[in-house]
């Protein structure tokens, strides 16, 4: 079985979950609006500081986000994690592109960015 199908159902599994539902519509009751502006519109999005903690999260966890921030952060996730990967394939001679043309062609593709960071972003720096 592969990092990625692991990872993806798993966690889609547990999205779904009484638990993590109750968790996160607690941690939306207390704090009310995004941790980083403020907002609560469009809606409210419960981001996980670490992967580790599922089932068993505490508050420290979890940071409370609007979608726009979460969607934002998640980006910046992503670019870090690609720019990982993008070293990881030029060592490997996987890929001739320069950075910022990896990725371009990367974060463009939604397909093709999961696809290469379950790939090839090592285990120990995998952050959600
Ligand atoms: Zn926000
Ligand atoms: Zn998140």
């Amino acid at each position: 079985m592969t990092n990625f199908e692991f990872s993806e159902e798993k966690y889609q599994e547990y999205l779904q979950s009484d638990h993590w539902l109750e968790f996160s519509e607690k941690i939306k009751r207390e704090r009310i609006v995004c941790e980083e502006c403020g907002s609560s519109k469009p809606w409210l999005e419960v981001h996980h500081c670490n992967y580790d903690c599922l089932w068993h999260e505490t508050d420290d966890d979890v940071i409370l986000y609007c979608a726009n921030c979460h969607e934002k952060l998640h980006i910046d996730i992503d670019k870090r994690q690609l720019t990982i990967c993008h070293r990881e394939m030029t060592k490997k001679g996987k890929t001739k592109k320069s950075l910022d043309e990896f990725l371009q062609m990367t974060m463009a593709d939604r397909q093709l960015k999961k696809k290469i960071i379950y790939k090839y972003l090592p285990m120990f720096e995998s952050i959600w």
